[in-house]
Parts: structure tokens; C-alpha cells; sequence
């Protein structure tokens, strides 16, 4: 596990090693909740652990789906956050592990709204011009886990 903390140190968190998918959304929620494209791992929900005093954002995402958001309700840093689409899994910031991973995207998508200097990585495995459905995502992460 990696025990990792917010910019106040006041929420702590742990996650397993290995993540399922590295993964990027270029959606305008984003936009302004991450100010850019969202670039995290996904954990399964049940290994992630949080403690401290922290706060949760919900809101209808714009493709129609549900979100939340765990954020520490003194600095702010944004932690974990949780699709319903998705049910089950949990998506960790690539920043939070910088110095233990090298964040090499898997999937992305809402990619028609991306930035274009973002280009397209060598390391992707799918691009969704909207949102990819479980169905896709799921096929994915078995395939990674198939390579290992
Ligand atoms: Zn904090
Ligand atoms: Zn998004």
C-alpha cells in the first residue's frame, strides 16, 4: 500500500501499489473541477481508504452520470473521486504518486473536447470521443491485467 496525505496533511490516505488503468478524462467538468484534463489511476473502491476531515462534492456529471468528489475540507485538495457509471471503482490523481509511478495513459475519453497539445500518448490503449461505457472500460483494465 502507499500512504499519501494532502497539501495540509489533514486527510491521509492509502491505496494498493498497483493501480487497474491509468486513465485521463478530457470532459468540461474537468475543466473546471481539475482546471484540465483529469489524469488519475483507478483503484477498487473497497482498497482505498480515507480518514480525516474531509468533504464530499456530488453532482450530475454532463454526460448524464453521477459523480462525487472527496476533497479536504481545509486546503481543498481534491483525492478521491468516484463515477457511478463505474460502480466499484475509485480514481486517485497522478499526481499523488509522481515520484512512485510513471503515469502513462490507458484510456481517455470525452478526447473531442481535449486540449491538442495533449497529442495522443504511445501508451494508449482506447480513445472514447465521449465517455466510454463500462462494458469498454471493463474490457480494458482485463486486458492489462491479462498482459501482467
Ligand atoms: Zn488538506
Ligand atoms: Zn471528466
Amino acid at each position: 500500500m502507499y500512504s499519501k496525505k494532502c497539501f495540509c496533511e489533514g486527510v491521509s490516505f492509502e491505496i494498493p501499489k498497483k493501480p487497474l488503468l491509468h486513465f485521463m478524462c478530457h470532459c468540461k467538468d474537468c475543466d473546471l473541477l481539475w482546471n484540465g484534463a483529469y489524469m488519475g489511476y483507478v483503484f477498487p473502491t473497497e482498497e482505498v481508504t480515507l480518514t480525516g476531515t474531509k468533504k464530499t462534492f456530488k453532482f450530475d456529471g454532463g454526460s448524464g452520470m453521477k459523480f462525487e468528489v472527496d476533497f479536504c475540507s481545509s486546503c481543498g485538495t481534491k483525492i478521491a473521486s468516484r463515477p457511478e457509471l463505474v460502480d466499484g471503482l475509485t480514481y486517485i490523481p497522478a499526481g499523488f504518486l509522481k515520484e512512485e509511478i510513471e503515469f502513462t495513459p490507458h484510456v481517455e475519453i470525452f478526447a473531442s473536447n481535449k486540449y491538442s497539445w495533449t497529442g495522443t500518448p504511445e501508451s494508449l490503449h482506447e480513445s472514447f470521443d465521449h465517455n466510454g461505457t463500462v462494458e469498454r472500460i471493463s474490457a480494458v483494465i482485463e486486458a492489462m491485467n491479462a498482459e501482467d
